[in-house]
């Protein structure tokens, strides 16, 4: 598929309408349910389900199987990693089926209103109200569940302005949103308070936070560890210290592309929405 063509956001949905939902255990009571958009987390129990992401809409009808497969409790809660559509556009329909949502307050503010991302060529309207999260947090929340205790906390700007790390502190699980993307190059988004300065930075902190035992659950990819966190933040050092040398040197975006600042990690990280062109205009534009 022509993603330049068809634009990112309509091909994320596309690929959401037609892909089948694939359910990941992780530890304990936690899964993981890939397919639709963002990963989406799942803590099962007595309290009813909590998930952490929403994914797309379209899988409504996978998702909602999916989710009866690993146990009969309802959904009570939904906690947002970021504001982004592949993260929140389900929302609606799972706020519907019983869940209280909890998000930070830029998620809310971005979700309210009409916002564009340039990255994406898109304008989103505003969110349905029962979209919206109903608690909203400015640096850190904690949350009682299933037996469970969760940590919230703010990256502060980072892939966007409403980025939060959800620790599941018994399992030693963390799901660090959209400040990892495991195996390919990240999306950042400028419009609403991302940079390269800022993911490089949730990936120090997302370091900081793990050991060899932790498990870690990425926006996108599939489920990993410190080894691929330390990889990652290698990666985006690397790319972005070429990028802003060529940049430097007064090349131009098109010279900065043609002088294939990325090439050493394409092979890997090269292979999903966000390709080596498009990961350079991004670096390039906050460096
Ligand atoms: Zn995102």
């Amino acid at each position: 598929m022509d993603q330049n063509k068809k634009g990112i956001v309509p091909t994320m949905i596309d690929a959401a309408a037609k892909a089948t939902i694939e359910t990941h255990p992780v530890r304990r009571n936690i899964s993981v349910l890939e397919g639709s958009g963002g990963n989406i987390a799942v803590l099962t129990g007595k309290d009813g389900k909590l998930l952490i992401d929403a994914g797309f809409t379209v899988s409504k009808p996978r998702l909602t199987e999916a989710l009866k497969k690993l146990s009969s409790d309802p959904i009570t809660q939904l906690i947002n990693t970021h504001w982004h559509t592949d993260h929140t556009d389900g929302n609606a329909w799972v706020h519907d089926a019983g869940a209280a949502i909890t998000a930070h307050k830029n998620t809310k503010k971005h979700l309210s209103t009409s916002t564009r991302v340039e990255g994406w060529q898109w304008t989103f309207p505003p969110a349905p109200a029962g979209a919206l999260p109903t608690t909203t947090f400015d640096d850190e929340h904690r949350v009682h569940h299933n037996q469970t205790n969760i940590a919230l906390k703010y990256y502060g700007p980072a892939h966007t302005d409403s980025d939060i790390s959800v620790v599941f502190e018994e399992a030693d699980v963390v799901q660090v949103g959209d400040t990892w993307w495991n195996g390919i190059y990240p999306f950042i988004d400028y419009s609403t308070g991302g940079s390269i300065g800022g993911t490089i930075r949730a990936a120090e902190r997302n370091l900081s936070m793990v050991t060899g035992n932790t498990i870690v659950i990425p926006g996108h990819g599939p489920v990993g560890n410190k080894a691929g966190l330390v990889e990652f933040r290698d990666m985006l050092v690397a790319i972005r210290n070429n990028v802003a040398a060529l940049k430097k040197q007064g090349k131009s975006l098109e010279e900065t592309i043609a002088a294939k600042p990325t090439a050493k990690y394409d092979v890997k990280f090269g292979q999903f929405l966000i390709t080596p062109v498009f990961f350079t205009t991004l670096v390039y534009s906050g460096v």
